[in-house]
Formats: structure tokens, sequence, C-alpha cells
């Protein structure tokens, strides 16, 4: 028992010390990676459910490690949370993003939004709106194709939310509350937020076909967000059943693997022809 004992709090030790290895070295690697110019952006298409016509794009943040190859942003967003990284890495991802839309609108590339997801910590910077405001303009990007992707998170200070919310909608730009339906507030707060579309999170979509009430849920949000006034969007559609379904609902939107993973620059301008 002695034996077993000891082994325990060694393997336990060890597996401690490991994650704290790994948590130190990620974030010290992280704060070299901005500049290094380690990441990149994946642009992944969004679609109009009835017709299939593309209706926007989002962005989504890749680092390209140098020993270890292409990080997806689960592995470091936390991270980078934690440590208040994510400030300078979302705007690093913000302006590159309007830098690119920019190029694009202006090279006659389809007429629609680009999508940026804003961590909590940076939606609650003080200049938050003057950091994107000053952004649209040295970008030149007409405000309407910025659609900012916030969590129910943001309701932890509604006052504050509220007022940056509505100076946002003042530039011009989107809103759309992403995740929707995983957070403790969603049904509490959505009709008082200045948003212009909901996001149905993708564990919903998951449940498409099962018959319980993953399917019921769905049909819901987007009852809901049609009844104030908000398009609504679901992510992570990746069959023909769960499209069919969104349809039957009349979700106006779909984003997923059915149609297109995240995809490179390079290829997204070849998928789009141009
Ligand atoms: P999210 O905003 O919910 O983004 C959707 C995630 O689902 C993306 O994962 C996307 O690649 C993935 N996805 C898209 N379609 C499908 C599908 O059909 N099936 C499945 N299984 N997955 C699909 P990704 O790129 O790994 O990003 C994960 C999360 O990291 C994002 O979740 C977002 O919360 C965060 N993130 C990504 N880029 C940024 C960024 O620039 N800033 C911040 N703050 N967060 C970011
Ligand atoms: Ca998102
Ligand atoms: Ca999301
Ligand atoms: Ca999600």
């Amino acid at each position: 028992a002695k034996a077993s004992g000891t082994n325990r709090v060694e393997f336990y030790d060890r597996r401690v010390n490991q994650e704290f290895y790994e948590y130190f070295h990620v974030e010290n690697d992280l704060r070299k990676a901005l500049d290094r110019g380690e990441f990149e952006l994946y642009v992944q298409p969004q679609f109009h459910t009835t017709t299939g016509e593309l209706c926007g794009e989002e962005v989504l943040v890749r680092w390209q490690h140098p020993t270890q190859g292409m990080i997806g942003p689960s592995k470091f967003i936390s991270i980078a949370e934690e440590t208040g990284l994510i400030v300078p890495i979302g705007e690093w991802v913000l302006r590159e993003a309007c830098k690119l839309k920019a190029k694009w609108i202006k090279a006659g590339f389809p007429k629609v939004p680009m999508s940026v997801n804003l961590s909590l910590k940076q939606f609650l910077q003080k200049n938050i709106v003057q950091t994107i405001e000053m952004i649209l303009n040295e970008t030149g990007l007409p405000p309407e194709y910025l659609d900012l992707e916030v969590t129910e998170s943001v309701t932890v200070d509604l006052d504050r939310t509220l007022d940056v919310l509505n100076r946002l909608i003042q530039l011009g730009v989107r809103i759309s509350l992403d995740d929707f339906g995983t957070g403790y507030s969603s049904l509490q707060y959505v009709g008082q937020l200045p948003i212009h579309e909901l996001k149905i999170d993708q564990s919903f979509v998951k449940k498409i076909g099962d018959g319980k009430h993953g399917e019921a849920i769905i049909s819901m949000i987007i009852h809901l967000g049609h009844s104030l006034q908000l398009k609504v969007i679901a992510e992570g559609v990746e069959t023909k059943q769960q499209l069919a379904f969104l349809k039957n609902k009349g979700c106006d939107y779909v984003q997923g693997y059915y149609y297109s993973k995240p995809l490179t620059v390079d290829q997204y301008k070849q998928f789009l022809r141009v």
C-alpha cells in the first residue's frame, strides 16, 4: 500500500510538473509569436441556407509554431486569455482581418461581411471602441463589412456592455452573439442586447437527428431570434441532414464542413475563383 501510495504521489507530481512546463512554455512562446509573425488567418465561408449563396466569412486564427507546426486556437486561446496576451493577439487579428477585407472589397471580391472573434478580455478593454474605430480608419474598411462575434459572457457587466455595443453599432459595424445557448444568460439578456445576429452553437447542431431536445432547442433559438428581428446562423454544419433540418426550420445562414473547412487565404481565393 505504501509503495503504491508513493507511486501515486510521484505520478501526480510529474503530471502537474508537465502541465506547468507546457503552460510555461506556451506562454513564453506566445509572447514571441506576435513579433515573429507566427500567427496566420484562416477563413471559413458562411452561406444562405436557402440558396447556398455566400453571405459572409469568419476569420479564425492559427499559430504556425516553428517546431510544433500548426496549432489551433483551442490549444492557446485560453492561455492567451489568462495571461492577457489575447489583447495584443486579438488586436493583430482584427487589424489583419480589416486590412485583408478592405483589399478584397477594392479588388471586387464578394461584398459580404467578415466576422472576427472578440474575446471577453478584449471586449472589456477600456479603449476597445477607439481601437476598433482606429483600425477601421487605418485600413479604410467600410464598417458594414466588419462583424464582431462576442459571446454571452459579455453580460457579466451588462451596463458597460450595453454602452460598448451601442457605441460599436454607432460606428456602423455588425454584432453577432456567438456560441448562443451555451451560457447562463442566454434568455435573460438576449432581448436587451443591441445585436444583429444569433449564432447557434455547434453543440446543438451535433444533436440534429437524435430526435431529442437538441432539435427543440434549435427551433426555439430560431424562433427567438426572428421574433427579436435578428438573423440566425448555425455553426458546425457537417451533414446534408443537418442542413435540411436547418433549412426546414428557417435558419438564415449556415457555416461548417458541409460546405467548407476554414481555409488559408490562398485556398479561400481559389474557392471564390477570384
Ligand atoms: P468558434 O468561434 O466557435 O469557431 C468555430 C470553430 O468551429 C472553429 O474552430 C472552426 O474551425 C470549427 N468548425 C467550423 N465548422 C465546423 C464543422 O463543421 N465541424 C466541426 N467539428 N468544427 C467546425 P477553431 O478554428 O479551432 O477555433 C476554436 C475557437 O477558438 C473559436 O470557436 C473561437 O472561440 C476561438 N478563436 C478562433 N480564432 C480566434 C480569434 O482570432 N480571437 C479569439 N478571441 N478567439 C478565436
Ligand atoms: Ca466565432
Ligand atoms: Ca462560436
Ligand atoms: Ca462555438
